[in-house]
């Protein structure tokens, strides 16, 4: 793996590269973005070695996309159509189905594998990439069987040298557990935040008042707005079907303090406290 090339250098793409970079010392690492600040950004922080463009993905080893999805299914048939025959290209988008789908019949299909690494944090950009983000983290792979057996061997060593667990699942699958545990969190948190904010207006309040409880609720809630449209967009069955499901359960709990019903209030919030042994382990 001597030439990699990092299209999009921010949390994801920023944090993959310094931990590949550290573990493959040789090779040199070639960023890819929107904007040329971006790319002075990630070179001034030592994120990548130097500047490339689409152009010269035919030297490339190894491709990783890690841009917004709706940008992901625009580029990747493009990067498949750059390669050359030995080139590894993988993705980090956290929606699969729209991505796979844009590729499943393109001729170098083989060269690409899917993945979803379940790290990060609310930063953006290359100033957020961590280096270790990825130590003791899953990353979900799909369709690894539609991977040419040596590009995914090749992969799966460069995911294992940087401490990821890997678990496979088809794209439906993915998509759907993600909007529980990952997509709803998020509009909790963002609309959480918009409540909060309307009804304090002046922000210096909220500051004042605001306890550790509210600043780790609330803290998806900064997120890229960029990022999280597209997700949305891309799983919005999945996500409408999650909204509906806690929004039955805000109901609810509002009907049982309307009724007084203090005794249910407590009976919820006790069967909740289960979540502590499901997230045992879960840093
Ligand atoms: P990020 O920090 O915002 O970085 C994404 C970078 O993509 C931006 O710096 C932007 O750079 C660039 N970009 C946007 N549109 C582009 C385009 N059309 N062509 C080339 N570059 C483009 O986002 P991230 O958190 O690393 O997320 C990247 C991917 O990983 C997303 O698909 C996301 O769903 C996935 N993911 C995110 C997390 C998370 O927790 N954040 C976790 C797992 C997976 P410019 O300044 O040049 O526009």
């Amino acid at each position: 793996m001597k030439n990699i090339y990092a299209i999009g250098v921010g949390l994801i793409g920023g944090s993959l590269a310094i931990d590949i970079k550290k573990n493959n010392p040789d090779a040199i690492i070639h960023g890819i973005s929107r904007r040329d600040g971006t790319l002075d950004k990630a070179l001034e922080l030592n994120i990548i070695d130097k500047k490339a463009t689409l152009d010269d993905l035919e030297n490339a080893d190894l491709v990783i996309i890690s841009i917004p999805v709706d940008a992901t299914v625009k580029l990747l048939p493009t990067v498949l159509d750059k390669i050359s025959d030995t080139t590894l290209v993988v993705d980090a988008g956290s929606t699969k189905v729209d991505i796979c789908k844009a590729v499943e019949d393109h001729p170098r299909r083989r060269n690409f594998l899917a993945m979803h690494p379940i790290a990060g944090t609310e930063h953006s950009g290359p100033t957020a990439a961590l280096a270790g983000l990825f130590i003791g983290k899953t990353n979900i792979v799909c369709e690894v069987e539609k991977t040419t057996f040596k590009l995914q061997e090749k992969a799966l060593k460069l995911f294992a040298d940087i401490g990821m667990r890997i678990r496979y699942m088809n794209p439906e699958a993915h998509d759907k557990h993600i909007a529980y545990v990952s997509h709803l969190s998020h509009i909790s948190s963002f609309m959480l935040g918009k409540t909060v904010i309307e009804k304090e207006r002046n922000e210096r309040d909220i500051f004042d008042m605001a306890g550790s409880g509210f600043a780790s609720t609330v803290r998806l809630a900064k997120s890229s707005p960029e990022m999280w449209t597209a997700i949305f967009k891309q799983n919005k069955t999945n996500v409408i079907e999650t909204l509906e499901e806690y929004i039955n359960n805000l109901t609810q709990f509002k009907e049982l303090m309307q009724k007084d019903d203090f005794d249910a209030i407590f009976s919820e919030m006790e069967s909740t406290n289960h979540i502590k042994d499901i997230l045992k382990g879960i840093s």
